[in-house]
């Protein structure tokens, strides 16, 4: 697939002076419930209104969504507010019934994205649509497993895309429900710069605090819009309820965050350096976790040492890593004089937390 710019007619078509919203529960729950969050959104930014009716869910025996049922309260939510509706579909039955209750957009799961099988039958079942479709990225962060998904549609005909960016999991607990990667988001954006990008902090982040500062990371990295979930009453939500936020806290954060506008050259040229320095910022926070993990490692290796009686510094350990990171810095055009400051540095604080170890053990 080459970069086209019809992939983002539907946007454009949208006219907006703002980032797209997609806002809306992450399940519908109830008749009453949809409609009323509906209303609640009406007046907002927001264009399109979510609501899960089939969840995907890790563990059975949550709750798994209403059904079809539901597809009929998004039909009136539409006619009664005039929003734009969207749910999540994961099979070509789904695919059909959404169809027949007039759902504008139709997204693809992180569950269903890593299956290139149930993405070729979805496309198949779409093929030829003026539907728009949305890819959330896999759960795995794997480029082209995403992008086989885009080529996957767009060779049925499907031309109207976007990519929603939803993090991708992770054994380890971080601060993340699931790590964002931003890298892997600015790599596909990259590489096709007009397909839309859309970010959904709500997955992302698994809590509502941090849900403000991922949506300006993302517009600041000129992503096209965001998918937050949004309940009005987030505490009792049937799923996901520590991550949903109320319709009000939604207008907060739009009123808050900082939207920058390319026009004009100047204009142009401070986008470009911002999402530049956002990328630096994402960098930099990988390499401070890297290195907290590596001192982390340090700390056992100082409680191995202190149990078995060794000696802390040990050079010829050192000199070898030395030597294989000069070779690996060269790969990278980084200078010799260079890797020596920053492993040296690196170093030195590896054996002053082994040195607090040995002192707490000894103690
Ligand atoms: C959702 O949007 O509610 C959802 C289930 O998302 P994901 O596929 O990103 O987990
Ligand atoms: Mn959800």
């Amino acid at each position: 697939m080459e970069n086209k710019k019809e992939l983002r007619n539907w946007l454009d078509a949208f006219n907006l002076d703002h980032p797209l919203v997609i806002a809306g529960p992450c399940s519908a729950e109830t008749e009453e419930q949809v409609l009323k969050i509906a209303h609640e959104l009406k007046d907002t930014d927001a264009t399109v209104f979510r609501a899960g009716i089939w969840k995907p869910r890790t563990r059975p025996g949550m709750f798994e969504g209403v059904g079809a049922l539901g597809l009929k309260w998004l039909q009136k939510a539409k006619e009664e507010t005039g929003m734009l509706t969207t749910t999540e579909v994961a099979n070509p039955n789904h695919v059909e019934l959404a169809l027949k209750h007039d759902v504008d957009i139709l997204w693809i799961g992180a569950r269903t994205t890593v299956s290139p099988f149930n993405i070729q039958e979805i496309a198949e079942a779409l093929k030829g649509t003026d539907k728009t479709v949305l890819i959330k990225n896999p759960v795995n962060p794997d480029l082209a497993l995403w992008l086989g998904a885009v080529e996957r549609f767009y060779t049925q005909d499907v031309k109207n895309l976007g990519v929603i960016h939803r993090g991708f999991s992770t054994y380890e607990k971080t601060r993340y429900r699931n790590n964002p990667e931003w890298q892997v988001a600015v790599d596909l954006q990259n590489q096709f710069p007009d397909l839309p990008l859309i970010l959904d902090p709500s997955h992302i982040a698994g809590r509502r605090d941090i849900i403000f500062d991922l949506c300006q990371t993302g517009l600041d990295l000129n992503y096209d819009g965001i998918m937050v979930e949004t309940h009005y009453d987030p505490d009792n939500a049937w799923s996901d309820a520590k991550q949903q936020i109320t319709p009000a806290s939604l207008v907060q954060i739009m009123k808050d965050l900082k939207i920058r506008k390319e026009e004009g050259t100047a204009a142009e040229f401070n986008n470009k350096l911002n999402t530049l320095r956002t990328q630096i910022d994402v960098v930099d926070h990988q390499l401070i976790e890297s290195l907290g993990k590596r001192m982390k490692i340090a700390d056992a290796i100082g409680e191995l040492k202190t149990e078995n009686n060794v000696a802390i510094l040990q050079s010829k350990r050192w000199n070898e890593i030395l030597g294989a990171m000069i070779l690996e810095g060269e790969k990278h055009n980084l200078s010799e004089e260079f890797i020596l400051r920053v492993f040296k540095a690196i170093h030195q604080e590896s054996i002053n937390h082994q040195k607090k170890i040995s002192r707490m053990e000894e103690a």
